[in-house]
């Protein structure tokens, strides 16, 4: 089961969080059969999606989208408290060859855009406050350095972000995935930075400790180093989406009588896909008929 974590570290002056998400990005996968490059590349975003909202409150949403110029056109991501997570990619199939160190072409698929985190509070219960939306443009395209430059840009906060999938060649494709969040407080030490980023410089590579079964909190103890930590939440994360035979019921009826009646006798049925989570809803005559008659 994949799981998240966060905390603070360093007398509170730094939070941190970290996320196994091996079993969410092949879930990604497995439903919008995503290209190498774009499994990647949404797994990246899910994941860092995930460490951004991980001390999320009840009722609260945030939601990451990558509008990217290149050929996979958008990446979005979202994530509720319970650490449910959904997301997809414009165009699934973008795909590039791989690069000589065997890394996937990430910022190739993606090119220039812009990079939007979108929060909300209160949605689910129908509190309507005025979302929070912070932007930047795209500089980097890799993912992990675009979460970095928003927090720096947009919330002022110097952080360090690790990303990482790792595929294989043969089923489940998706060997491993997670990453590490830290943001640097005002209230820090100005050492405490140049501590990290030196612990992150000659830690393992993240990648090989989640290939070899690092848990979240091995891959905060490998980029903070001797520095303490408290860990304040721990939750169990999985790609799960809202939507739901009923959802999908009354999105097909607010179309209206008309457009209804014309699948009835058209089509003989409706079919809705998810763009979320690539789930399909069949609606046969009858499902049609009843609404109609309500
Ligand atoms: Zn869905």
């Amino acid at each position: 089961m994949d799981k998240l974590i966060h905390g603070l570290a360093a007398d509170s002056t730094v939070r941190v969080m970290a996320a196994i998400t091996t079993d969410t990005v092949r879930e990604a996968m497995r439903r919008h059969q995503t290209s190498p490059t774009a499994t990647v590349a949404l797994g990246r975003v899910l994941t860092g999606t995930l460490l951004l909202g991980s001390s999320l409150k009840e009722f609260d949403r945030l939601t990451v989208k990558v509008e990217a110029q290149g050929e996979i056109e958008g990446i979005i991501a979202e994530t509720l408290s319970e650490g449910k997570v959904r997301g997809y990619v414009k165009n699934p199939l973008a795909d590039l060859p791989q690069k000589s160190d065997g890394s996937f072409d990430v910022a190739g698929v993606v090119g220039k855009g812009m990079f939007y985190v979108i929060r909300e509070s209160g949605f689910e219960i129908g509190l309507h406050r005025e979302p929070y939306i912070g932007s930047v443009p795209i500089e980097s395209g890799e993912i992990a350095e675009d979460f970095a430059d928003y927090l720096m840009k947009s919330e002022q906060l110097p952080s360090a972000v690790l990303l990482s999938v790792l595929l294989q060649p043969e089923e489940p494709y998706v060997r491993c995935a997670g990453g590490v969040m830290i943001q640097i407080l005002p209230s820090a030490n100005p050492n405490i930075a140049v501590m990290i980023e030196d612990t992150i410089l000659h830690a393992p590579r993240l990648t090989d400790e989640i290939k070899n079964g690092a848990t979240a909190e091995d891959l905060l103890k490998m980029t903070l180093g001797i520095i303490d930590y408290e860990i304040l939440g721990e939750k169990e994360v999985r790609f799960q989406c809202n939507c739901s035979f009923e959802r999908a019921v009354q999105l097909i009826s607010s179309l209206g009588k008309t457009e209804v009646k014309s699948m009835l006798e058209e089509d003989k049925g409706a079919t809705m896909t998810c763009g979320f989570c690539n789930e399909t809803y069949r609606l046969n005559e009858d499902d049609l008929r009843k609404m109609l008659e309500a």
